[in-house]
């Protein structure tokens, strides 16, 4: 298949550009589109047969639910079978953003986008040109992440194109996204709300809204594959560059020395190694190969650019990161997960 790719102006999405992907969506095509998070990989979700097309591209297993993406709030009538009280409040505060629900589904959606679980997850993206796409398209999409099943997730339209060109119809070049890390996924079937996924909205953001929210316990547990994961994504190996991960907890000094010392272990015995650190500890390391994720005291720096750099060490042949870790509060609870599961789990204590 020729894919189309289309350089989209992101203030000022030029109308027939974006007509054109929205036929093409209705017609069951696939496009790649900008949002806030990531790049997402868009099919009509009520088109089995189209959104079929996203797992065969993806190379996603069959299991693995979609989010459905709308633009507008009026849509989850037809969508979900039941509004739990809570959405409201959720909804006027952060929709449209990187909050996605899972709720009671209603059979307007096909059991292929839910993987036949009785919920569907739904968000409204604010980036111009997701919105501007649904609404031209008149369907709701259903759109994972634009990448191959285990790869990072596509923060720019590049690692689209090195993914998924020639797999699917159009990729509209919207440049760098925003955010940089996926929605967070909030199940909200349970009368106490539950975070299957941390993502572009944190846990004490959400708290401040609706009181009281849970983590699903098997997210940051390097045990995680011990447990049934509720979310069934979560269970995947996930945002795996090609070079192995080995995270490292602890006192940054304690963590550096270690690192120092694996990395000139690995060194002697020719294996070709480098540092993911911070802005503060970058110095520590002499004479080591190291690149810095950003300052801890911007996380929302890091979150952004991590999948970013994870791609990039596609390109330098490195056989092993070595990466730090931070601290698990706010939008860094989510670079700590999308790290541990880089990873695979593989997280040494010091
Ligand atoms: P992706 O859009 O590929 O980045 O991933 C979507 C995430 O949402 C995955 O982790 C899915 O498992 C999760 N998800 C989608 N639908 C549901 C659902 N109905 N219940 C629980 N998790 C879901
Ligand atoms: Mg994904």
């Amino acid at each position: 298949m020729k894919t189309d790719i289309i350089k989209i102006n992101i203030n000022n999405p030029e109308p027939d550009k974006l007509q054109h992907a929205a036929e093409v969506l209705r017609n069951g095509g696939l496009v790649a589109f900008p949002t806030e998070t990531v790049y997402g990989l868009g099919a009509d979700a009520t088109n089995g047969s189209a959104v079929s097309g996203i797992f065969k591209a993806k190379g996603r297993p069959s299991d693995n639910p979609l989010i459905v993406h709308i633009a507008d709030s009026r849509d989850l009538d037809r969508l979900t079978a039941l509004k739990p009280e809570v959405s409201e409040h959720l909804i006027k505060v952060f929709w449209p953003g990187p909050l996605t629900l899972v709720m009671p589904r209603s059979s307007a959606i096909p059991d292929i986008v839910t993987a036949s679980l009785d919920s569907v997850a739904i968000r409204m993206p604010s980036h111009p040109v997701a919105l501007a796409l649904i609404q031209k398209a008149g369907v709701p999409v259903a759109a994972p992440s634009a990448n191959s099943s285990g790869k990072p997730s596509p923060t720019c339209a590049r690692h689209v194109i090195d993914d998924l060109d020639g797999k699917v119809d159009i990729i509209i070049d919207g440049g760098s996204v925003e955010v940089g890390l996926e929605s967070t996924v909030l199940d909200i079937t349970s009368p106490i709300p539950v975070i299957l996924r941390p993502g572009g909205i944190t846990r004490e953001q959400l708290e401040s809204v609706i009181g009281r929210v849970d983590i699903c316990p098997s997210l940051m547990d390097s045990e995680a594959g011990l447990h049934v994961p509720k979310s069934p994504g979560m269970k995947y190996r996930h945002y795996a560059p090609e070079a192995r991960i080995v995270l490292f907890e602890g006192k940054p000094e304690k963590v550096c020395k270690e690192i120092s010392r694996i990395y000139r272990q690995n060194t002697g015995n020719g294996i070709k190694s480098i540092v993911l650190a911070t802005d503060e500890t970058v110095d520590c390391y002499k004479g080591i190969d190291v690149i810095t994720m950003g300052s801890r005291k911007n996380p929302d720096t890091i979150a952004s650019r991590l999948f970013h750099i994870l791609r990039e060490f596609n390109d330098q042949n490195v056989q092993v990161i070595l990466a730090e870790s931070i601290e698990d509060r706010g939008i860094g609870f989510a670079v700590m997960n999308r790290l541990i599961k880089a990873s695979g789990y593989n997280v040494v204590k010091v």
